[in-house]
């Protein structure tokens, strides 16, 4: 059994509120790209059940031949194969394309029982790209774990977090599986799996090698950052914390706060 992450590689978040939007659009990001964050959770996840279960490990990317490097940073954690799906021939995908890319290269890995990924990324946020590659998949769906309780006996059990509380849920294998930040804590990559890591030779799947071609009907028709919000200080003076405070409910029902 094997298990496929799937990796993005994206702005360093320390570097996102200097991009812009144009940057965004053309793909051309003048910032230092990293794996995604959200994604090194799938990928440890991924190691932890190599010891538990004895699964092979895959790391897949989508995009330009840069994203090696966050495919190189899954490898040095200790995932054992890494491929890179070459995003030029699929233009400016959108979630459906991009999904159907990655489902494919997920079938091209031989006997792949689960595929693990972020809860999203930090460039597109959509939170929704396992959604497209459990439906072409045609496989069980499960996001937000924070847990994996069992695999086995063609099931997975999970612990999901949900709005107030968590839930345990069985579904059957083959599923794709996003990953919440409880489940664990992602290791440093070690001195040696840098160096392994950066000898590795990563073999790249073109959209024709897939089979998959551009069916984005989703443009992005604008992006922009959010409108600048004008603020106002204003202190509240008084000789006394109940004029004070009189002033300020006052304040608040002249704004029509309450
Ligand atoms: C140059 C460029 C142009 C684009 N143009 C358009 C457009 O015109 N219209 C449009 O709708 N979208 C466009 N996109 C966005 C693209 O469709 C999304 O990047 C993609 O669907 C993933 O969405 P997301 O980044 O919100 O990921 P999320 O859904 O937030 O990601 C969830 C998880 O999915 C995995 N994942 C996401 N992306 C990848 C990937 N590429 N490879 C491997 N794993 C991945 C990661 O594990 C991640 O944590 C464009 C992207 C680029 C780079």
């Amino acid at each position: 059994m094997k298990i496929a992450v799937l990796i993005k590689q994206t702005p360093d978040t320390a570097e996102l509120p200097k991009v812009s939007a144009e940057e965004v659009k053309s793909g051309d990001v003048n910032a230092t790209m990293v794996i995604n964050p959200w994604d090194e959770y799938a990928a440890e996840e991924a190691l932890l059940l190599d010891d538990r279960f004895g699964a092979g490990s895959v790391a897949l990317s989508m995009g330009s031949e840069d994203a090696t490097d966050a495919l190189k940073h899954a490898l040095a954690m200790g995932i054992g194969e890494a491929v890179l799906i070459d995003s030029s021939a699929l233009g400016d995908a959108d979630m459906w394309t991009t999904a159907a890319a990655l489902a494919a290269a997920v079938k091209e890995q031989g006997d792949v029982e689960l595929v693990l990924t972020g809860k999203q990324s930090v460039d597109g946020n959509s939170g929704a790209l396992f959604a497209g590659v459990a439906c072409k998949l045609g496989w069980s769906l499960l996001t937000n774990v924070a847990k994996i309780v069992d695999m086995g006996d063609g099931f997975i059990t999970v612990e999901r977090m949900v709005d107030g509380g968590q839930e345990t849920v069985q579904a059957p294998l083959p599923a794709v599986v996003s990953v919440a930040k409880e489940i664990n804590d992602p290791r440093y990559p070690s001195f040696m799996g840098i160096r392994k890591a950066n000898r590795a030779n990563i073999p790249v799947l073109t959209a024709a090698d897939l089979g998959v071609s551009d069916v984005s009907a989703t443009e992005w028709a604008n992006i922009r950052k959010p409108e600048q919000v004008e603020t106002e200080v204003v202190i509240i003076e008084g000789d006394s914390v109940a004029e004070k405070a009189a002033k300020l409910a006052d304040a608040i029902m002249a704004e029509k706060v309450i």
